[in-house]
């Protein structure tokens, strides 16, 4: 579907940013509800947790399903109005379009409605079942929770009865994603002109987000032998440092009230603020550590563990529809130093003075483990008969006019990091493989 969403005229209740419940899963409730004498609500989920197995292109989506328990415990029963549910995708914006705007930083997304009970209907004291199912496309965000934006899906339903307060249950289901691990390491290789030096990867370009990795790497071309000038010039590695970056974006979008109107119509734009954040969630440096060969075909060979301890809580891949991104590169960081040594004596080694600092970055993908899990039409969950032949589709390809040119923020962030390192003549990689940047 291409139309806008829908966006909740309920949005605006919210009155905090944080949600605890969020954390919680699928199990316990997020809000508070105010006690019924005569019956309560609860719920039951039979679906295996909500895993959404491969990239959002291709995964066929996460199926929920469970049961509404509905517990009258009056003698005489309970005469219900009514008794409806709804899914709603709820995406909170950390640094809202208008700071302190409820209706900026909420954006509520219906993905399901239920009406268990259309009419006034007598329950007799006993527990009454309502099931309820759910396919979520394979399109939609995983739950997630980071410094600019939350993505949360919950669950409501509210049974009204003829008299006292309404019977209500409010939870999060945590939506998660699995994208499989390839069997074999990613390899790559990567020149830096205008050294001689190429080097050789093997690295594992999916990972957990609790997780060590092994990042293989070997330098060629380390040694150059000069017959005119009767040297020998070798490249020596000082120190390799790593670091896995968390890259993380959203588009705050204006409610109406805070949306610029249009000249001519006087209606609000539909208008976004691009919100942007990173952070380093594992680094290491190292001075030693690798095996170096300066025989004349000499390399230098070295295996690197990237640990990801559960202390990083690195957040998982995410791209949706609405411009919320997660992504994460792993940087590893060279410097070699140029030495040479006259062919007749080998062992007179001198530095040239000249030291280079040689970049790569890769990118990886950050996602949940698949567990025991297979995916939904894989296997044989309970499917009610409300399980939408298409289900809906949380669409938001809304042009917003203040997206920032990603060619100029890399630009400028190369730049940036080139003014750390005065000290040595830095090349940028030049990416031989498809993935580079
Ligand atoms: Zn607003």
């Amino acid at each position: 579907m291409t139309e806008p969403p829908k966006e909740k005229k309920d949005a605006h209740p919210h009155h905090r940013i944080s949600f605890p419940g969020l954390h919680l899963g699928g199990s316990k409730a997020s809000k508070e509800q105010p006690q019924n004498p005569y019956a309560s609500l609860d719920w039951k989920i039979e679906s295996p947790p909500a895993v959404m197995h491969g990239d959002p292109e291709n995964s066929t989506g996460a199926l929920v399903s469970g049961q509404l328990l509905l517990d009258v415990k009056e003698e005489d029963g309970l005469e219900v109005e009514k008794f409806e549910g709804h899914l709603d995708i709820h995406v909170i914006q950390k640094r809202p379009f208008a700071g302190h705007c409820q209706s900026c930083s909420n954006q509520v997304t219906q993905l399901k409605t239920w009406t268990f009970l259309s009419e006034p209907t007598l329950l007799s004291k006993r527990i009454h079942e309502f099931p309820f199912s759910v396919l979520l496309d394979g399109h939609l965000p995983a739950s997630t929770d980071n410094s600019i934006v939350a993505i949360r899906y919950d669950f409501t339903a509210e049974a009204t009865p003829k008299t006292g307060p309404a019977i209500k249950i409010a939870k999060t289901i945590d939506v998660k994603r699995s994208v499989q691990v390839p069997e074999i390491p990613h390899h790559s290789i990567r020149i830096f002109p205008p050294t001689n030096i190429a080097a050789s990867v093997h690295f594992t370009q999916v990972i957990h987000p609790v997780s060590t990795n092994t990042f293989n790497l070997r330098l060629d071309g380390i040694v150059k032998h000069n017959p005119d000038a009767k040297s020998v010039e070798y490249w020596k590695l000082k120190r390799l440092s790593w670091k896995l970056e968390e890259n993380m974006e959203t588009v705050a979008p204006a409610c109406d009230k805070h949306a610029p109107k249009d000249a001519e119509t006087g209606l609000p734009t539909k208008k976004g603020a691009k919100r942007t954040d990173a952070r380093t969630i594992a680094h290491a440096d190292m001075h030693s550590g690798w095996k170096s060969d300066y025989s004349p075909s000499g390399c230098i060979e070295m295996e690197i563990q990237c640990a990801l301890p559960p202390s990083a809580k690195a957040a998982c891949d995410i791209k949706s529809r609405d411009g919320t991104e997660v992504t994460h590169q792993l940087v590893v960081e060279m410097v070699v130093v140029q030495e040479y040594a006259p062919t007749a004596h080998p062992k007179h080694i001198t530095p040239t003075g000249v030291a280079r600092i040689l970049r790569m970055h890769f990118g990886v993908v950050v996602t949940e483990r698949a567990g025991l899990g297979v995916s939904w039409d894989n296997e044989a969950p309970p499917i009610y008969q409300d399980v939408p032949p298409s289900p809906p589709s949380y669409s938001c390809d809304v042009p917003y006019e203040s997206v920032e040119d990603l060619t100029l923020a890399r630009q400028s962030q190369d730049i940036g990091s080139r003014a750390q390192s005065p000290a040595y003549e830095e090349h940028p990689p030049f990416p031989l493989s498809p993935d580079g940047h």
